[in-house]
């Protein structure tokens, strides 16, 4: 753990963003000397959407877009949160930590749940100033979130002594976002950011959080994201209704014998899906049973270097996700659809939770160019919307830099 030695750009961000002079930060470029800094990725879900809280599997990677990280020791008992993102920020005394979300915590209240967690957990929490300093777009699908939680969880255990243990850190980050935050999401997100590698996918059980590193190798391919630039705006209540009707799909195959208790929606058969009476409970279970099998296909697939078959998953998985789930919208079907037949694309699917966020294009190389004019062209004249495109490798999770 080294004190890091120049931090002036990432302070000069801060300033530039708070304004200079009417604000006493309680620190200046000049005690570059006692900042620790930390970086994490965000991530994309190459394949296996919705599945992560019904018990199935997820293969994400981790992206270079990320959040770093400042921490820096105080003299009092205070808790001092910044981001350059965000013109609020909050100084809380330890003994004054929340208990529960608060509306006026804004978005602190991200870390400052995680801060609780740990606190309560008898890490010997101190006064401490955290800075945030993102690249990461926040609401796009891109878990951004995840990101911050993680970011939080791994600087104070690390600076406090705690043992770091990266699939556990992702646990406690679900249970802040479910119990803090009030998002009822799966692992998938916060195990990402905490564990992927650079280069590989990650083939995660989010029941048993068995995983295995893939080799992604795409030789004359990109995987390219695409911000839609659409806000999603119903992402929450959507995440709880569509985990509610899962609940209900399970508890229907429960009471008919085809599942045991125990068991997970993706362990039910397509057959068994197929014999659900309500027609809305039955689309959904499809898309989770369905999605489930894709992802096995897709781990197969990269496993074999066969990226003709690993796209046309991706796109059933989009076609899944509009037709059965859906979770897609206007905007995101247009983006993903648009791409999908555009010469030189494998495949194409919105990732994420849904309703506008990014989409995810597997691209010959030497086509990025006239799929990008084209694909930015046609969503423009179709939503009025301006959508971001750039071409991503797999990173390495959070870190110490
Ligand atoms: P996603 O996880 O898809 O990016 P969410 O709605 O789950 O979207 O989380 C976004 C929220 O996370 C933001 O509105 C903000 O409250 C918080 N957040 C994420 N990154 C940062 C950051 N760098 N600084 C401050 N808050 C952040
Ligand atoms: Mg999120």
């Amino acid at each position: 753990m080294n004190p890091i030695e120049d931090v002036s750009d990432f302070l000069d961000n801060l300033i530039r963003f708070f304004g200079d002079g009417d604000i006493d930060f309680g620190f200046s470029p000049n005690d570059a000397g006692s900042y620790y800094q930390y970086f994490v990725p965000g991530r994309v879900n190459l394949i296996g959407e919705h599945i992560d809280y019904n018990g199935g599997l997820v293969m994400p990677i981790a992206i270079a877009p990320g959040i770093r990280g400042l921490y820096k020791e105080r003299s009092d008992d205070y808790i001092g949160l910044y981001s350059t993102t965000h013109k609020a920020r909050a100084i809380i005394a330890i003994s004054d930590l929340p208990l529960h979300y608060g509306a006026d915590n804004d978005w602190c209240n991200y870390p400052l749940g995680v801060i609780r967690y740990l606190k309560d957990r008898r890490v010997p929490i101190k006064g401490f100033d955290l800075f945030f300093d993102s690249t990461l777009p926040e609401g796009s699908g891109l878990s951004s979130s995840a990101a911050i939680e993680v970011l939080t969880a791994y600087i104070l255990l690390k600076e406090y002594g705690g043992q770091v243990d990266l699939p556990q850190i992702a646990v406690m980050c679900q249970r802040v976002e479910n119990e803090f935050i009030g998002v009822k999401c799966g692992i998938m997100d916060q195990f990402a950011v905490a564990n992927c590698k650079k280069d590989h996918a990650l083939l995660l059980n989010c029941n048993t959080f068995e995983h295995e590193h893939i080799p992604f190798e795409l030789d004359d391919y990109a995987l390219l994201v695409i911000n839609s630039k659409k806000p999603r705006s119903l992402i929450k209540s959507a995440y709880n209704d569509r985990k509610a009707e899962s609940d209900e799909a399970v508890k229907q195959l429960r009471s008919k014998g085809a599942l045991r208790e125990g068991q997970y929606l993706v362990d039910a058969s397509m057959e068994a899906v197929a014999d659900i009476g309500d027609e809305l409970i039955r689309r959904r279970a499809r898309h989770v049973v369905s999605e489930n099998l894709r992802v096995k296909h897709a781990a197969n697939a990269l496993r074999m270097g066969d990226l003709h078959t690993f796209g046309r998953l991706m796109t059933a998985s989009h076609t899944s996700m509009k037709d059965d789930y859906e979770v897609t919208g206007l905007e995101m079907d247009m983006l993903a659809e648009t791409a999908q037949n555009i010469d030189g694309c494998l495949g194409a699917r919105m990732t994420g939770g849904g309703f506008g966020g990014c989409a995810i294009a597997l691209v010959r190389k030497n086509a990025i160019q006239p799929f990008t004019d084209i694909l930015s062209r046609r969503y423009e004249k179709a939503t009025g919307l301006l959508c971001e495109i750039y071409v991503t490798q797999a990173c390495d999770g959070v870190r110490e830099i």
